[in-house]
């Protein structure tokens, strides 16, 4: 697992909001900054609307305290280079895609990364936000680093089946088919966390608290712990076929109001 980490070079990861860089990929950043490696994250948003409170968390507020838990976050796993790009939270897919794309071109030039790290086309949980970054994460590495590695974040319906118990309790994928599902087989990366590194990915989403108190209180320590302990990866180029068919894009009515978890 190490090794694997390790062969990635220098990572870039693309994300929306801060939490995802570490529910999807705290163990493989942490691994990565290990070995010697360079990570950069980038995220589009402060996730300023990413409460069901918004008259106790304004999004004003929100951003503030989400940017200081996301420096502490990715303190412990060791990552120093984060850029933000302070796009609207729940209006990604409305801003001028050229803008998004053209500012990741310049980090991409900047950072040079060996692997770019972003949602798949479905976004994991279907987030339209999440569907906007990896649309423009990919359009940015076809622009300025073609040669570089493109994985997108997903699951297995083995990963699903296990934790169906807890899906049944949250309310965060958008429409039936989410996540898209990769066969084992096909994964470029499939990460089971254990010891020290689950123990840090679990303080690394703490530091997050206003997104992953409440989940961590309802779940309990070790349950979140374990649940959270997988990261799976696929090249982009085999993100294909019938099992990434199945899901289709979706926005709630009441977007404004969902507290998006992933
Ligand atoms: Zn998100």
């Amino acid at each position: 697992m190490r090794h694997e980490v390790s062969e990635l070079g220098t990572v870039l990861g693309v994300w929306a909001h801060p939490d995802d860089e570490v529910y999807l990929s705290a163990g493989l950043m942490a691994l990565a900054r290990d070995a010697g490696r360079r990570v950069v994250c980038v995220t589009a948003t402060l996730g300023e609307r990413g409460t069901g409170d918004p008259a106790q968390w304004p999004p004003a507020r929100l951003a503030a305290v989400r940017a200081h838990e996301q420096r502490a976050s990715l303190a412990v796993l060791g990552v120093t280079e984060h850029h933000v790009l302070g796009l609207p939270d729940g209006d990604c897919a409305e801003h001028p895609a050229d803008d998004a794309v053209a500012r990741l071109v310049a980090i991409i030039e900047q950072v040079r990364p060996d692997t770019i790290l972003t949602f798949g086309p479905d976004g994991f949980t279907g987030h339209a936000d999440h569907q906007a970054v990896s649309r423009w994460a990919t359009a940015a590495r076809a622009l300025a680093a073609p040669e570089a590695r493109l994985l997108y974040a997903t699951t297995t319906d083995d990963f699903l089946h296990r934790w169906q118990h807890v899906y049944d309790r949250l309310d965060v994928f958008l429409a039936d088919g989410l996540p898209a599902r990769t066969p084992p087989e096909l994964l470029s990366l499939h990460l089971a966390l254990d010891g020290e590194l689950a123990d840090r990915k679990l303080v690394a989403l703490r530091a997050q608290a206003t997104q992953t108190a409440a989940l961590v209180a309802m779940l309990g320590e070790q349950t979140m712990r374990d649940w959270c302990a997988t990261e799976a990866f696929v090249d982009a180029a085999h993100a294909t076929g019938r099992a990434w068919a199945t899901w289709r894009p979706a926005v709630p009515a009441d977007y404004a109001a969902w507290d998006h978890q992933c």
